[in-house]
């Protein structure tokens, strides 16, 4: 994790962004506070059995921030550095990502305490089904539906559902997303967030005056998000993949990686270090190299205003969450480099989400050629509404995204009204 992470309050940068589009879009009173505002927040401690035979309390939180467009949608994280505030900020976030993309879903987030690495399979499943009951009153196809997000997976998100049917009394698939398919999950869950980025890339292109066929990409982070956007670059738009990296280190090749070759290196020695014909780079290294575009898709707060002047991509696509810190935003947009922020850039995976759940709630499956369709349409749109609000507005893309968002939520809120 960067040094400076510890002591930047995630919560209080989100309510910032609020405030910096409030001011411009002129919201104030008391619906400027309802947005700087999480709508609900169950903490819950709970006991699990361990394998030792001892019982053990655990901590967990969800937090639904704002259910105006609808019911809240958010990931469940399992980590040792879960705060309450982190999980306010991640709520809030997931809010606007839902909206600039047009979903009709509000915000939420969960995480619980703990260090998955030094538990057994059982132990996690344990918590996860204790956590799931703890959750239960507050979530619900209608109400707020929990997906995968750091060390949770399909797995979990089944034993959710599971628990959650298990209280019920029937089988509901809608409570979860991120799903095996066996029960319920969506065609072309897995690679939607790397296909969607892969999308707004293309999009953007033209503005940015990039060529993709052809054009170099470096990609941080070779994982779920980042490997398959690299792919889908390469094989679909015939990009040239000159690096890419993970925890360990990255490598570079000017001439072009194949990367299904890397990707096969990485599963067998489990990194793409010492991939054959590729010289070594730092993590620090990729992201300053000369390439066309580059796709942050490991952590946040990589790009900071220490290296955002070395930055020579045309297009930065945020594949990852806050990857770019605030005063590094105003760096990039002065050097002219676009920005695809990352509530716009990652939200293929939640919009694939949203089609499990129209699928879930229907009994009614969709095929890959039908989700990938329908995922296309979004981000094209998507992109679409961000690019002219900046330019409407004379602003960066990341402001831009975040007003379409924000005045969207808003819209819902004045059109509801505030009850009673
Ligand atoms: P992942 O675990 O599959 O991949 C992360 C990759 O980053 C791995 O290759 C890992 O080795 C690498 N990495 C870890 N530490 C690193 C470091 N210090 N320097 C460089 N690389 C490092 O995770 P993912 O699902 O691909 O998620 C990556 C990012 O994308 C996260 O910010 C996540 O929040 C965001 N995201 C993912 C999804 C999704 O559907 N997977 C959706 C939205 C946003």
């Amino acid at each position: 994790m960067p040094a400076d992470k510890s002591t930047i309050n995630p919560f209080e940068t989100a309510k910032k962004q609020v405030d910096i589009v409030c001011d411009l879009i002129n919201i104030n009173g008391g619906v400027r506070e309802m947005l700087k505002a999480p709508k609900r927040e169950l903490t819950v401690n709970f006991p699990v059995l361990m394998d030792s035979g001892d019982h053990r309390i655990f901590t967990g939180y969800r937090v639904q921030y704002n259910m105006a467009r609808g019911p809240c949608k958010g990931g469940i994280r399992y980590h040792p550095g879960v705060t309450l505030d982190e999980v306010r900020a991640l709520s809030a976030w997931m809010t606007w990502k839902c909206a600039v993309v047009g979903l009709p879903y509000g915000g939420a987030k969960g995480g619980v305490i703990c260090d998955p690495k030094h538990m057994s399979r059982i132990e996690l499943e344990r918590l996860t089904r204790r956590f799931a009951f703890e959750i239960a009153p507050i979530i619900g196809p209608e109400m707020d539906i929990p997906a995968p997000d750091v060390y949770t997976d399909s797995q979990t998100m089944a034993w959710i559902m599971d628990t959650y049917s298990m209280i019920k009394g029937y089988s509901v698939p809608g409570v979860t997303t991120g799903k095996p398919i066996a029960i319920g999950g969506s065609e072309g869950r897995g690679e939607a967030t790397g296909r969607g980025c892969s999308y707004v890339i293309r999009e953007a292109a033209p503005f940015a005056k990039v060529k993709v066929k052809g054009g170099s990409v470096a990609v941080q982070g070779f994982g779920n998000a980042g490997s398959v956007a690299a792919n889908l670059l390469h094989d679909e738009q015939g990009a040239k993949i000159v690096a890419v990296s993970d925890s360990q280190g990255g490598i570079h090749n000017p001439a072009g990686l194949n990367p299904h070759e890397v990707e096969a290196h990485k599963a067998k020695t489990g990194t793409v270090v010492g991939f054959p014909g590729a010289r070594s780079v730092s993590n620090e290294e990729l992201l300053e190299l000369k390439v066309d575009v580059l796709i942050p898709a490991a952590l946040e707060n990589v790009i900071t205003k220490k290296n955002a002047d070395k930055i020579q991509a045309k297009i930065v696509a945020e594949a990852a969450n806050g990857p770019t810190v605030p005063e590094a935003d105003k760096i990039l947009y002065d050097k002219k480099i676009v920005v695809l922020p990352d509530i716009l850039a990652n939200a293929g995976g939640v919009t694939v989400s949203y089609f499990e759940w129209a699928q879930d709630i229907q009994g009614f499956f969709w095929t890959l050629q039908e989700v990938n369709q329908r995922l296309e349409q979004v981000m094209v749109s998507s992109y679409a509404a961000v690019r002219k609000e900046a330019e409407t507005r004379q602003v960066h893309n990341r402001t831009a995204a975040y007003v379409v968002a924000i005045s969207r939520v808003v819209d819902a809120i004045q059109r509801r009204g505030i009850y009673p």
